[in-house]
């Protein structure tokens, strides 16, 4: 089926803005895109499906590198007598206990409310890292039901093996990443698989050991690195070695292996990372939010490690989170030239879609022909003047702190989003089911 989305401005996602652009997709693809005097020239055969983005921006769809949906049930869960001040505090006292009572209601519910809350910012792919120790067998393929079929984005399903809740967890996490890798091993460009790791400070030699015999050739994993102090501290201690050391040794740092946040790592643990070529996903806005520093953009961008962009679950905005980036770069450095604009125009939009095509195998990012069709259009009237030059300007300095509205969302070409509405879902009915199963899950955290 072909669709033509004509009127608006059309940012390309590098270096062509058009006004009164049109965009031609045929099936998942971007088949043209056009300029007025193009789209003036071009006659549209019947049956080609019509869409009006007057009044709005069309950029490409965005990419959240790294995110937990599962925690998308915890917005205004208050736990008596939680007052953590320390990383560690807040796993332990929070975000275990939470995916320690996750059952499959709230799995399928918490991927509902968090992929649709991720269409309505524009995501169209998300890199999901899961738990949920005593619902393990499956929970991947609820994630995949609920976030690639009925929300319709593309999502990359990890399942976090960790050693914190026994050896049966721990053997059951392993199994899940095999058993969906099993059944993703032709991927199809919608969801893919990642072997899901904790971090290192919950994972013994014993479980390492097990995780680099039995992952398959070609797949990364997806695991948090020195987040917090306590995962560098418990690995010199315990096993002489620095965490990327750790990993290395089991043969873990692979090109498709993502690296979230990274904050703790000394230089030689960077160089390590480039080395090896995998990859690293900052999430400021969550790193500040837990007081566990910030990250070294310039050297890691300066070493050539393709470094993108996540939430870590902490919303699915990425225009904020690439906007606190800039900001929090300015602050930490005492310099108001740091977070440039070319620094962050790589983590959105150059490397989150390299990132894509390693886990999924397939082009995304650019609104031109031949890429996958997975836009964003955004409602959008600028005030002053707008230009590819300064797109990135309107995008942070308008639309991620003033208002971001997604009028329309497509995904290989399939409609997410018209409107501002889902096409194919009742959000007062998931919303509403979200709830009940919130308060069941609060009450068995209480
Ligand atoms: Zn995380």
């Amino acid at each position: 089926m072909k669709r033509l989305i004509e009127g608006g401005y059309v940012w390309d996602g590098r270096d062509r803005l058009i006004e009164d652009g049109a965009i031609l997709i045929d099936g998942a693809t971007i088949e043209a895109v056009l300029d007025r005097r193009e789209r003036s020239r071009v006659e549209v055969p019947r049956g080609v499906e019509r869409v009006d983005a007057a009044g709005t921006l069309a950029i490409p769809g965005l990419v959240n590198a790294h995110t937990h949906l599962y925690s998308s049930l915890a917005r205004g869960l208050g736990l008596p007598g939680f007052s953590p001040t320390s990383f560690r505090e807040i796993l332990e006292g929070l975000w275990w206990k939470l995916d320690r009572v996750l059952d499959a209601e709230s799995i399928r519910a918490s991927a509902l409310v968090g992929a649709m809350e991720a269409a309505r910012c524009g995501v169209s792919t998300l890199i999901d890292h899961h738990a949920s120790a005593h619902a393990i067998p499956g929970s991947l393929a609820l994630f995949e039901d609920a976030v690639c079929r009925e929300v319709g984005l593309r999502a990359s399903l990890a399942y976090e093996v960790s050693d914190r809740d026994g050896a049966k967890a721990a053997s059951q996490g392993i199994q899940e990443n095999l058993d969906f890798l099993a059944a993703h091993g032709a991927a199809d460009g919608v969801c893919a698989g990642l072997f899901g790791l904790h971090a290192s400070f919950t994972l013994s030699d014993q479980t390492l050991a097990q995780v680099a015999e039995r992952l398959p050739d070609g797949v990364g994993v997806h695991i948090h690195v020195a987040e917090g102090p306590e995962d560098e501290d418990d690995s010199t201690r315990h096993h002489q070695l620095r965490v990327v050391e750790r990993l290395d040794r089991y043969e873990l740092l692979r090109p498709a292996s993502i690296l979230a946040h990274c904050l703790h790592l000394d230089e030689r643990e960077k160089d390590l990372v480039a080395e090896r070529g995998a990859i690293v996903v900052t999430n400021p806005r969550s790193n500040m939010n837990n007081a566990v520093g910030a990250f070294d953009l310039p050297g890691f961008l300066g070493r050539g490690v393709l470094t993108g962009l996540g939430t870590d679950g902490l919303g699915a905005n990425l225009l904020t989170e690439l906007f606190t980036a800039s900001i929090l770069e300015k602050h930490e450095r005492a310099d108001p030239r740091a977070g440039g604009f070319d620094a962050l125009h790589a983590l959105l939009f150059e490397n989150n879609p390299l990132v894509v095509e390693r886990v999924f195998g397939v082009r995304v990012g650019r609104i031109a022909p031949g890429y996958q069709a997975d836009l964003a259009l955004l409602d959008y009237t600028p005030p002053t003047p707008l230009g590819v030059e300064n797109v990135l300007g309107h995008l942070l300095f308008g639309i991620a702190v003033h208002d971001l509205h997604v009028s329309h969302l497509f995904v290989g070409g399939r409609p997410v989003l018209r409107d501002g509405r889902f096409v194919d879902l009742d959000q007062e009915v998931i919303y509403a089911h979200a709830r009940d199963a919130a308060q069941k899950l609060w009450r068995r955290l209480a």
